[in-house]
Order: C-alpha cells, then sequence, then structure tokens
C-alpha cells in the first residue's frame, strides 16, 4: 500500500511514475511501457516514455502534456523479469528485442545495462533499438557497442538544417551532430537503419537527399510511412497516403536510387510465432483494482489475472476495486470501461 501511496505523490508532483517491482503493476497490457507481443519472434521493450524532442508529425504526441499528463519509467530488473516471463508464455519463440517507445529510448537512464542484460537472455540473438540520436555522444555508442546492441534505427527526416529543427519541433537539434553520429555509428560494431517518415509535399527531395547519404555511408534506410492516430501530432499540410501508394513510392525511389527500400520480416529475421494467451475476451466483466494513472487524460490502469488494463473515462482512486468491461484486447494490450 505504501507503494502506492508513492506512485500517486510522484504522479502528482513530477509527472513522472516510476514502475518497480514493490508496485507490482503488470508489465503486459498497456501499450505506453512494458513488452507487446504482436506475435512475432520479435518482442517490442518499452523502458520509459520519456522523450527530448517534439515533433511535429509524432505519432505518439510525445511531450504534449495536454494529451499525456504523465510520463512512466521502469525499474531495469522488473523489467528484465516481465520480459522473460513473456518469452516463457510465447514458449521461447523469441529470437529478438526491439527497445522502441512512445518516447525516445536513449532517455532511459540504464539503456546500456538493458541491452546487455536481454542480450544475456537465452534465445536472444538481435538487439536493436529505435533513437532520434540526439543523446548519442561517441561515449554512448561504445558503451551501446560493448552492452551487445545490433542495430540503431535511427530517424532523420532531412539533410536541411533549419527543417530538421522544424520537424524535430526543437532548436537544440543539431544535424551536424546527427551526421557525425551516424558516421560513428558505422564505424562501430553496430549496425545502422535510417528510418525517415516520408511527409509527402514536405520531405520529398530530402527523402531522395537521405537515401544518397545511406548510399554514401554504406547503410540500410528504411522509409516510414506517415501514419494518422486519433490523438497524433497532425501537420496541417500533409495527408496521410494509404500503402498501395506509399510502396508505389518507395518502388519508384528504388529504381531512381538503384538501392533497396522495400524490407520486410525477412529482411530483419523476424519470424511468425505463438502469441501470449489472453486472460481476458471481449465483453467480458472483470473485477480489477485501480494501481496508477493512465497515459491520457482521464484513464486510470486497473490490474487483474496478472495484466494491467487502461479504464477510459475513469478518475477513480488508486487502490479502488471496480468492474470493468473489457473492449479491446488486440496483442494482448487490453482497454476497458468502467460498468
Ligand atoms: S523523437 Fe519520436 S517520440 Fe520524440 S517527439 Fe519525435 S517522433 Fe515523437
Amino acid at each position: 500500500m505504501r507503494e502506492l501511496h508513492v506512485i500517486k505523490e510522484e504522479a502528482k508532483f513530477k509527472g513522472l511514475i516510476k514502475i518497480n517491482k514493490e508496485s507490482q503493476i503488470p508489465l503486459i497490457g498497456i501499450i505506453q511501457v512494458g513488452v507487446i507481443d504482436r506475435g512475432s519472434s520479435l518482442l517490442q521493450v518499452r523502458a520509459s516514455t520519456v522523450c527530448n524532442m517534439k515533433c511535429t508529425f509524432c505519432s505518439t504526441a510525445a511531450n504534449s502534456f495536454d494529451i499525456h499528463p504523465y510520463n512512466y519509467e521502469v525499474e531495469l530488473n522488473y523489467l528484465v523479469d516481465w520480459i522473460k516471463e513473456v518469452i516463457r508464455l510465447k514458449d521461447n519463440q523469441v529470437n529478438q528485442i526491439n527497445i522502441d517507445s512512445v518516447g525516445e529510448p536513449t532517455a532511459y537512464p540504464k539503456i546500456a545495462e538493458l541491452i546487455k542484460e536481454v542480450k544475456k537472455i537465452k534465445g536472444i540473438e538481435i538487439v536493436t533499438m529505435q533513437s532520434n540520436g540526439t543523446l548519442l555522444t561517441k561515449e554512448k555508442i561504445k558503451s551501446l557497442e560493448e552492452a551487445g546492441l545490433d542495430r540503431i534505427n535511427l530517424s532523420v527526416h532531412s539533410l536541411k538544417e533549419e527543417q530538421s529543427k522544424e520537424l524535430f519541433g526543437s532548436q537544440n537539434y543539431n544535424l551536424t551532430k546527427i551526421l557525425e553520429t551516424c558516421k560513428l555509428i558505422r564505424e562501430s560494431k553496430i549496425e545502422l537503419n535510417l528510418t525517415p517518415v516520408y511527409l509527402p509535399k514536405v520531405n520529398d527531395e530530402q527523402i531522395s537527399a537521405l537515401i544518397e547519404f545511406a548510399k554514401e555511408i554504406k547503410c540500410q534506410i528504411s522509409i516510414q510511412k506517415y501514419e494518422l492516430y486519433k490523438y497524433s501530432r497532425k501537420m496541417k499540410k500533409v495527408k496521410e497516403q494509404n500503402w498501395y501508394k506509399f510502396y508505389k513510392k518507395l518502388e519508384e525511389l528504388e529504381k531512381k536510387h538503384n538501392y533497396k527500400l522495400k524490407l520486410g520480416p525477412t529482411d530483419f529475421k523476424i519470424q511468425r510465432s505463438k502469441k501470449i494467451p489472453l486472460v481476458f475476451q471481449r465483453e467480458e466483466i472483470i473485477t480489477a483494482e485501480i494501481v496508477m494513472p493512465g497515459w491520457m487524460k482521464n484513464e486510470m490502469i486497473a490490474k487483474a489475472k496478472n495484466r494491467s488494463i487502461t479504464v477510459v473515462e475513469c478518475n477513480k482512486e488508486i487502490g479502488k476495486r471496480i468492474r470493468i468491461k473489457i473492449l479491446e484486447t488486440k496483442d494482448s494490450i487490453y482497454l476497458g470501461k468502467e460498468v
């Protein structure tokens, strides 16, 4: 009970919720932190929601405190325990871990230790990480390399300084440093994969320039589709493309630059595998205990059957037990509503 009190106080005064073993908050079931299994041999691991940028097109609206009043950070050992639990639930059918985030993975203070720990897990062959690159220094790259990181998927959307600052929503974004960082990664054992988001009519020319840059430094480039969700930060002049148009564009760019751009699961050694069994079904009514505030306003997180559930339109006190109707269960991410 003391821990719940601590969580509540932290949430109220700092906006950062720290999740540790004592809290006993399950790390399967919510989207913002923990472990996400989408039925493949790759697990998504989210240690923190913190980000140091404010991209104009951010699909998760990181750093918009009117949308997300709280950030979350998970204690290293507790997260590793849950990764092992998910691997067990999937009958060990996991060969890689991708440390991604609804924020910036390198903002997690123990990122190198996390990589080192997951690399030790039996069966884990590949550990990768998303990053905007801004917090990577020569020393940091060295520590990630020593920890056993296999690939960095680095988001860079333009080779123009001013446009980059604008897209990343920060005057502190330093493109020259990022390009040097790309070269430093290339000199290390860590593979580099550039992951620009294609923003039609905004960075068309820059996508071509980035492909040429990837060719020059001999790294992979996986162009990302601009996707809009209900709470994404939206760029007024950019329209979301459908997948057909997006792949057509990739084909066109592949031919123009004579460089492989259409990459699929097999290129990244990802196979289909057993999913974590669901513990709740849609429409089911369950009883659960409120454990912390949710990622969005008017949401709380509840726990039951060793899973976390996001409860929408809820402001109930931490520690209260409520009845919930399960609304969604996709990929073991549970959403419910109080009844
Ligand atoms: S770096 Fe990523 S998480 Fe952070 S604001 Fe940009 S798109 Fe969002």
